[in-house]
């Protein structure tokens, strides 16, 4: 069994950005601009945003993160994002979820320009990747592919199981698992909630992708011997001996899956870290096809 180590990738993924910063700020071009909308004071959310804002600074992009109560009405929000739509400054921006109940998630997207959607959930770039042309991709699951394709995994012609059908998560990455690319070209099975017999088809997987929140609910007999398992979940599970009260755990019973998998994701150091990255990938990819 080998470690989808994604701390390690995510590093040199960050060190290529910034060398590529460093060129752009040498020939006097644009420093590429991160914005983050932040609404309320979700514990979760805070540790996420400061740790884009920390790695913006460590990389040398431009960041600007807009702290918002929770109380903002919608339209309070939906006229910040036209201003960033509208500022040449920024090049990217997101809004970071969950918002507060009275605000319309899908009101949010569709509100955020194409064309600085960086966390790649507006329906234009979802249809844009959907049909393999050039977008931003979802942070998450183009983080899934770029560890898989890091670690040089096959996956033409492998069996693909994700388990979730999330916007953010699950149905982007099953869509690039899908595509005449690589890594892609695998044949796709998605289930969900709704699914009858899970374990008949996650046993049938060569990938097997899980992004459900379900506390290590994928156990070592719902894993086929030799399986490349990547574990996309991040939960909080009490521990009283962690200073911290709590211990990071995945969707994966990581201690009895891992000697069966070929390769597997640990948690937390697997796919967490390829979502930051990600993100400012799409920035700095942002900022080169607009000056392209
Ligand atoms: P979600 O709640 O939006 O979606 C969960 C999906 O799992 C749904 O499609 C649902 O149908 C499916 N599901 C739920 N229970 C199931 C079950 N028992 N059997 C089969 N399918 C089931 O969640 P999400 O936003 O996609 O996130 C999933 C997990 O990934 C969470 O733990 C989240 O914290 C984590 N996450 C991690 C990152 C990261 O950067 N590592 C990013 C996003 C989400």
């Amino acid at each position: 069994m080998q470690l989808l180590d994604g701390k390690k990738i995510s590093e040199q993924l960050l060190e290529e950005i910034k060398a590529d910063v460093e060129k752009l700020r040498s020939g006097n071009k644009k420093i590429p601009h991160l914005a983050v909308i932040l609404v309320g004071n979700n514990p979760a959310s805070e540790t996420y945003v400061g740790s884009k804002i920390k790695t913006c600074e460590r990389i040398g992009f431009k960041s600007t993160l807009i702290h918002l109560p929770d109380t903002i009405e919608e339209a309070v929000l939906l006229q910040k994002i036209e201003e960033l739509n509208k500022d040449s400054d920024i090049d990217g921006f997101i809004v970071q979820s969950p918002l507060p109940k009275h605000i319309s998630d899908e009101k949010v997207i569709n509100a955020i320009s194409p064309a600085k959607d960086v966390d790649g959930f507006h329906p234009e770039n979802l249809g844009r990747m959907a049909l393999n042309m050039p977008a931003f991709l979802p942070a998450t699951p183009y983080g899934v592919i770029t560890l898989l394709d890091r670690y040089d995994i096959p996956t033409a012609g492998k069996h693909c199981v994700v388990i979730g059908r999330s916007h953010i998560v699950g149905l982007p990455v099953s869509l690039l698992m899908m595509r005449n690319s690589k890594p892609g070209n695998c044949t796709v099975t998605v289930c969900h909630s709704k699914t009858v017999d899970l374990k008949s088809y996650t046993l049938q997987a060569d990938i097997l992708i899980v992004a459900t929140g379900q506390t290590e609910s994928v156990t070592a007999d719902m894993v086929k011997e030799g399986a490349v398992v990547v574990d996309v979940g991040i939960s909080r599970v009490p521990d009283d001996t962690k200073k911290s009260g709590f211990r990071l755990a995945g969707d994966v019973k990581f201690d009895e899956v891992a000697p069966k998998c070929s390769y597997i994701t640990p948690v937390p150091g697997g796919v967490g870290p390829m979502t930051i990255a990600s993100l400012l990938k799409n920035t700095l990819e942002g900022v080169k096809r607009k000056t392209a």
